[in-house]
């Protein structure tokens, strides 16, 4: 660490609370707000870079809505919803590729199906939203990297077999826990034995790729019984593993049921993970943040959890964000039934979608932010120089009182020398009181003033 950074006052050094927030992206959606100008999107992507875009297509439904979800779904579809559902994503893709103009070619370089649970949708609507993807929006799916999220009960032989065939390179599980009693204490019931089907027909479809998540802290796990769900996982020796912490987030059904600041649960959770991470580090697993960990020699064909730090991303679908460098836009957002149910029904009846509606301008050190939050929650870190080569700047410079604090609580390794700022072990465990610690004040302050809904 250089020693530009400020002196540590005794204030900052004061206990946090190691789980505050999930930073898969920043900002949060629940810091964007309308649009009043509602840009349009043909003068939002004029002068992107589009070599290698990403594209990530949501679908917002799921046969149960597990007690710790906090993402953008609903539970079923009711009558035709996910036909008028993909006909809107269908006109959504016409609008946005035609937004992307035809001056300088527009490639893809990654694509993803999440959610939700993409394999809700049918064996021949899976086809359709690869028509989309391919036909549509040009992703040439059988030749870049396409992850696609599933769980247990959707995961069957003929989507498999659907997605496969139209070059699905990793297959996401959310298995959470292979204990019925813990998997029903999470509010995601499932037998054991069908989650195990699952796998077998994931690993028969001869997908690359297969990644299981994990979730720990949940009421009554023990370390026997975490130890029972990795070693069940660890079976099947999935190229990927992730390990969640539970969280307890507003309008979820285990918001109500569980003490979020519970210092007891806090030292559950802090407790599995090191349990967890040194279980799969001595089973021949690399870690590349908190809660990813991959085999040591397996390919890499998803996108890294916090590594996306190219702009470019195309979002289809209600719930998805598509980002330039200067703003990122969605839909409005919810976790409750009825407003999801409400936000979804305005989507399908869409018909002019040429216009960013919701969103938020990334501006001022927002970009600088971003990058370091994204990068410095990985693994392996951030080369200072590349930090330099995009701003012109140092992290010690930029933010020298966050970069203290996390020093003075040992969060950063100083092994890690000059040339990269790394996480230390302990740093890279409270990763979730590490990313919002690098919000900015604005963005703070927009996330508290959403009101959940
Ligand atoms: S965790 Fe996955 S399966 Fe469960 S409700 Fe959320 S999106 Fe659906």
């Amino acid at each position: 660490m250089s020693t530009a950074l400020a002196p540590v006052t005794p204030a900052a050094k004061a206990p946090v609370r190691p789980y505050q927030d999930y930073v898969y992206a920043y900002p949060h959606k629940t810091a964007y707000r309308p649009l009043p100008d509602r840009p349009a999107l043909r003068d939002l992507w004029r002068a992107e870079p589009k070599g290698a875009l990403a594209l990530y297509a949501h679908i917002p439904f799921c046969e149960v809505r597990c007690g710790f979800c906090n993402l953008f779904t609903r539970v079923g579809a009711p009558g035709d919803l996910t036909t008028r559902y993909l006909d809107a994503l269908d006109r959504q893709a016409v609008a946005v590729r035609e937004a992307l103009g035809g001056e300088e070619p527009v490639r893809f370089g990654a694509a993803a199906f999440g959610g939700g649970t993409p394999t809700f949708l049918e064996a021949g609507e899976l086809e359709r939203l690869c028509d989309i993807a391919e036909r549509r929006m040009g992703a040439p799916l059988g030749a870049i990297p396409l992850s696609v999220e599933a769980s247990p009960a959707t995961a069957t032989g003929d989507r498999l077999d659907v997605l496969v065939a139209r070059g699905a390179t990793r297959i996401s599980l959310g298995v959470q826990s292979f204990v019925e009693d813990e998997a029903r204490a999470a509010v995601r019931p499932q037998r054991r034995a069908d989650v195990e089907a699952a796998l077998g027909r994931i690993r028969e479809a001869g997908v690359p790729v297969l990644n299981i998540d994990l979730i720990y802290g949940i009421d009554g796990q023990t370390p026997a019984s975490w130890r029972a769900s990795l070693d069940a996982a660890l079976a099947w020796r999935p190229e990927e593993l992730y390990l969640y912490p539970l969280y307890a987030r507003p309008k979820t059904p285990l918001h109500t049921r569980t003490a979020v600041d519970d210092p007891a649960w806090d030292a559950q959770r802090l407790a599995l993970y090191r349990q967890g991470r040194d279980h799969l580090l001595a089973s021949g697993y690399e870690q590349t943040s908190m809660r990813m960990f991959r085999r040591a020699g397996a390919p890499v064909q998803g996108p890294d959890d916090h590594a996306c730090q190219s702009d470019g991303m195309i979002g289809l679908g209600c719930g998805a964000r598509s980002y330039t460098s200067g703003l990122h836009y969605s839909f409005d957002y919810a976790v409750g039934a009825p407003q999801v149910r409400s936000i979804i029904d305005a989507y399908v009846a869409t018909g002019d979608f040429s216009r960013a509606v919701h969103g938020r301008r990334i501006e001022g050190d927002e970009p600088r932010r971003r990058y370091l939050l994204q990068s410095l929650l990985q693994a392996a870190g951030m080369p200072t120089a590349d930090y330099a080569a995009r701003f012109g700047s140092t992290p010690e410079a930029d933010f020298p009182a966050e970069l203290g604090d996390f020093a003075a609580r040992g969060w950063l390794d100083e092994a890690a020398g000059p040339a990269c700022l790394r996480l230390s072990p302990e740093g890279l465990a409270h990763s979730d009181a590490v990313g919002p610690a690098l919000f900015s004040a604005a963005v703070r302050a927009a996330m508290a003033a959403y009101e959940a809904k």
